[in-house]
């Protein structure tokens, strides 16, 4: 029967591992989906949608589906769904892997300040500046909410909800993002320091060349760790030869 893999999903790399595994011949995807976002881009493959209640339900999907391999790709900041993917697998005897992109890396003439939480963050801010571009997504803004002397400029997909400090405009986008993008934004509110998670990757890269050139401090909320059992690879290609489907008979594309 053909091997059926479930890509916990939610990122650009989850779209590109399900895109790769689709072309292979005899492999079923699925992805799924939190349900979070409002108009989540096309993923090739099967798609289900809504959480598995923890780790016992996801166990549970695993054996209904008949799933022979669990790929994490969620988000490096996504750690409730990455425990329980390690609990199920343990659980049911799935292999599992996580699909992660790695972190960015700060370069000449960055001046990064590294904190473990949103919390950590709200606490330096008054430190490094007044008017603040937030883009560490819609929740857990609470963090900022008693930041009553900042401006926030905040940045994400869908509008966030209260608490959310007084004094916040928002700006709706989605990635990617170019230099030239950023650099406008950056200009056009006068943004004094950056504040983002170490999500890494291409997409949302730019805001930190751009923060760079203008000399700006930039907040990093520093990742999670993974729960033990997990092993992270960070591209596609890897995963794919983790899971015996890069090899003569299942080319990688
Ligand atoms: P989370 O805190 O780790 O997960 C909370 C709960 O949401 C999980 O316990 C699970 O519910 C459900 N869930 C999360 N991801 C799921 C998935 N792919 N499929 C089915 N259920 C899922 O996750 P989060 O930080 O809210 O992120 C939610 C989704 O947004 C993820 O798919 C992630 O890849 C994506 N995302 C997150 C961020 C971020 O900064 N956190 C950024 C971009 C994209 P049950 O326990 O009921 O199964």
């Amino acid at each position: 029967m053909a091997p059926h893999v479930l890509v916990l999903g939610g990122t650009t790399e989850a779209r590109r591992l399900a895109a790769a595994l689709t072309a292979l011949p005899g492999v079923r995807v699925t992805t799924s989906l939190a349900g979070r976002v409002a108009r989540p881009g096309a993923v090739p493959g099967d798609v289900r949608v809504g959480g598995f209640g923890g780790a016992a339900g996801l166990a549970a999907w695993l054996r209904e589906h008949a799933v022979d391999a669990l790929v994490d790709a969620t988000h490096p900041f996504a750690e409730a769904i990455t425990a329980n993917a390690a609990r199920a697998a343990a659980g049911t005897g799935v292999p599992a892997v996580v699909l992660r992109r790695p972190g960015w890396r700060p370069g000449p003439g960055d001046d990064w300040h590294t904190v473990p939480s949103l919390d950590a963050a709200a606490e330096v801010l008054p430190r490094l500046g007044r008017r603040v571009l937030l883009t560490t997504g819609r929740l857990g803004l609470a963090a900022f909410a008693g930041l009553t002397d900042l401006h926030f400029v905040v940045r994400s997909v869908d509008p966030p909800g209260p608490p959310l400090p007084p004094d916040t405009e928002v700006v709706l986008a989605r990635g990617p993002f170019t230099l030239a993008d950023e650099r406008a934004l950056l200009r056009a509110h006068r943004i004094d320091v950056l504040v983002t998670k170490d999500s890494g990757g291409e997409a949302t890269a730019a805001k930190l060349t751009a923060a760079r050139e203008r000399a700006l401090p930039v907040v990093v909320v520093r990742r999670p760790p993974l729960p033990p059992g997990l092993t992270a690879l960070s591209d596609v290609a890897a995963v794919l030869d983790r899971l015996g489907l890069g090899g003569a008979g299942h080319p990688a594309p």
